[in-house]
């Protein structure tokens, strides 16, 4: 049982989907399925703007938002709290952009105040991007993104550019109604399906910037993306059966509609949170800020890594250790996607049995008790 956040559960039915032959990509029947998946995903991203699906992982998604909107030695702002803003920076880095880090404590969310001073500071409008994880998965901490997109939008010139890869279907991002221009995400999070797809969606004024950006690019260039879906079609060979899963997971998406998607995931993370909290343990991001995707726990002076072992080796429950400095802190429970209060009450009771072996003093049934009450 995968309780990490990503690769996430894959329903029964997506999988029977996949467990086809693939039929060819430029056949017309593929054409529908595509046709079919493109209306399925600008649902998704509450927009009207074409969703890119490309054949990479979230981080290739990302690289995909830099490079086809900006130039060597642009400016851009990102937020870094966690594994996921660092990876940003050290992209944006990575390709010669004149970055500026607005960084807070992992497990803190981003200060929306630096965003705006820096951005009210820029007369001049040099800053061509800013750049944010919305759902900052390493510490579960979710950043405010809509207030430091307000910033942005005060200043005119530069593009949001947003890693949405364990927000979207978890948490309201409409990216439309905000004005969103850049957007990245990844199959094996929201999306119910397995690894291997990376998604972007692209507004109008984004679109204006990839004619005047410099990086090369190839595989990666947006336009033959844009382009090919327009005609309900790829660039390259996609993941033909990863395709017949997405397209049923977006169906079942659909059938319980955004509202109730989004309604589940905060009931799942407000239960999980209030069991975590009655077994006696921290949580590590504070309630006004909690990602409705993975909740991030500080077990001290218990071990984060007894705790996963056990869980692992006795009840077969995948749970994510913390990441960098952050290993062998916390440990992270997963609540996205194909989640239900049943998987909720199951994760909770393992691992309350879990504390219990470990000799912790748990009140019995504390955690049960706790999240039961708000499934
Ligand atoms: C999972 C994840 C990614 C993408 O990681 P990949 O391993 O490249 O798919 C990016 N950002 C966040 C916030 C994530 O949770």
């Amino acid at each position: 049982m995968l309780m990490i956040p990503g690769p996430t559960p894959v329903p029964e039915k997506v999988l029977l989907a996949m467990a086809q032959r693939p039929i060819g990509h430029r056949s017309g029947d593929f054409s529908k399925i595509i046709a079919e998946i493109n209306e399925g995903l600008k649902w998704l991203h509450q927009s009207t703007n074409e969703v890119l699906s490309l054949t990479v992982s979230g981080t290739g998604a990302m690289e995909a938002g830099i490079i086809n909107f900006l130039s060597p030695g642009d400016h851009v702002l990102v937020g870094v709290n966690g594994k996921f803003g660092d990876r940003w920076a050290q992209i944006s880095e990575t390709f010669g952009l004149n970055t500026t880090r607005i960084t807070a404590e992992w497990g803190q969310p981003l200060d929306t105040e630096e965003f705006r001073s820096y951005l009210e500071a820029d007369s001049n409008k040099e800053i061509k991007a800013v750049i944010v994880t919305h759902s900052e998965t390493s510490t579960g901490v979710l950043n405010d993104l809509e207030t430091i997109n307000k910033y942005v939008k005060a200043h005119g010139e530069a593009l949001i550019i947003v890693d949405a890869v364990t927000s979207l279907g978890a948490y309201n991002v409409p990216i439309d109604d905000w004005g969103l221009d850049v957007v990245a995400s990844g199959s094996q999070k929201g999306y119910m399906i397995p690894p291997g797809l990376g998604f972007i969606c692209v507004s109008d004024k984004a679109w204006k910037a990839y004619e005047t950006a410099k990086f090369p690019r190839f595989y990666m260039d947006l336009g033959k993306y844009k382009k090919a879906n327009l005609k309900a079609s790829s660039p390259f060979t996609p993941p033909v059966n990863l395709m017949y899963g997405l397209r049923v997971s977006l169906q079942m998406m659909q059938r319980e509609s955004l509202e109730s998607i989004f309604s589940r995931h905060q009931r799942l993370t407000n239960a999980t949170r209030a069991a975590v909290k009655a077994l006696g343990l921290k949580l590590f991001a504070a309630d006004d800020c909690a990602s409705t995707a993975v909740t991030a726990v500080d077990p001290s002076p218990i071990s984060a890594e007894d705790i996963r072992k056990i869980m692992s080796s006795k009840y077969n429950i995948a749970l994510a250790g913390g990441q960098d400095h952050l290993k062998g802190k916390i440990f992270r429970i997963g609540h996205l996607g194909f989640v239900s209060d049943r998987d909720i009450l199951a994760g909770i009771a393992c691992l309350e049995a879990t504390l219990m072996e470990l000799g912790h003093d748990v009140k019995p049934k504390a955690g049960v008790k706790a999240a039961a009450a708000l499934v």
